[in-house]
């Protein structure tokens, strides 16, 4: 019966899931095609032997930790269903905290706004942003790259999915090594590498999620300063950079936007807290640039 399946696995899981009855759910939605309501309705219904192998195995792999949104093949993010594989990091909501600062910043704005979004991944800051811009019927040209070619092929297939493949264009590049030299930028986004190599107690799921999503040198750093160094070529006078940092990496970046940006650049910068009230994003807004050669 799906409710004694249900109850088994929410037990098997317990230990290694704080939401084992959620996990336990959505695996079998994946196994039986139903939704969680359609589920319960279903509470009483029997499982072929098949479905109850298939459900056994999921399980075992999530008890190995495997990410859910692996074994599902997809993650809710902004209100939108993104499709994963391991080729990209699931989707977290603080990364949320991006595309709604970008939204603000756009909102007041006025004409067509060039986007980039750096290491786009399953494309799902890209893909959210360029949904919400189309509904507010806003003109934008926007940019996502990634140097995974993989990556790629699941941020297309999610533009795809919800209709704004023709509003994105996706570009192989590492960082900005693709991105012509004159081209700025109105609004810059990356969700980039920050974690530190040797961490201690990271999260058991983070083994199956792509290395080159997860882990930057110089302390997880080296990611967020490659970007930073760039800004003032690529960011346009009035442009806004918003970057999800590390928990406690935020004073390490503002020293670095400090040392990299004032010599060149009138700008402000800050931080946004996510839910956790750790300090999840750095922005700076580039509000001039400033032509060394003319001053004394
Ligand atoms: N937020 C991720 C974590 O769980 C890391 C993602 C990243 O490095 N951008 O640690």
């Amino acid at each position: 019966m799906i409710k004694e399946a249900l109850e088994e696995a929410a037990s098997a899981l317990k230990e290694v899931s704080a939401t084992a009855r959620l996990d336990a759910e959505l695996l079998l939605c994946k196994v039986t095609g139903q939704s969680r309501t359609g589920l319960i309705a279903a509470h009483y219904d029997y499982l072929s032997d098949a479905s109850l192998s298939n459900y056994r195995e999921l399980v075992a792999r999530r008890r190995s930790f495997q990410p859910i949104a692996y074994l599902t093949g997809s993650k809710e993010f902004f209100g939108l269903e993104f499709i994963v594989n391991p080729a990209v990091l699931v989707p977290r909501p603080e990364t949320e905290l991006l595309v709604d600062a970008a939204l603000r910043e756009i909102d007041k704005r006025t004409g067509s706004i060039g986007i980039l979004d750096l290491g786009t991944g399953s494309g799902c800051i890209a893909v959210s942003l360029a949904a919400e811009l189309l509904k507010r019927r806003r003109a934008f040209q926007m940019t996502a790259i990634d140097r995974d070619p993989d990556a790629l092929e699941v941020a297309k297939l999610n533009a795809r999915r919800h209709g704004v493949d023709d509003l994105i264009e996706f570009r192989r590049s590492d960082w900005f090594s693709e991105i012509p030299g004159g081209a700025r930028f109105d609004v810059i986004l990356s969700n980039p590498p920050y974690v530190k190599r040797d961490a201690q107690d990271l999260s058991p799921e983070l083994q199956f999620e792509p290395d080159g999503a997860l882990y930057a040198e110089d302390g997880g750093l080296s990611c967020i300063e490659e970007l930073i160094s760039k800004l003032d070529i690529y960011l346009g006078e009035g442009g806004f950079f918003c970057c999800e940092i590390g928990q406690g990496q935020s004073q390490a970046v503002t020293e670095i936007i400090t040392s990299r940006l004032s010599g060149s650049s009138l700008f402000e910068s800050g931080t946004l807290l996510d839910l956790a009230g750790i300090e999840r994003v750095v922005y700076v807004r580039l509000l001039k640039r400033v032509d060394l050669n003319k001053i004394g």
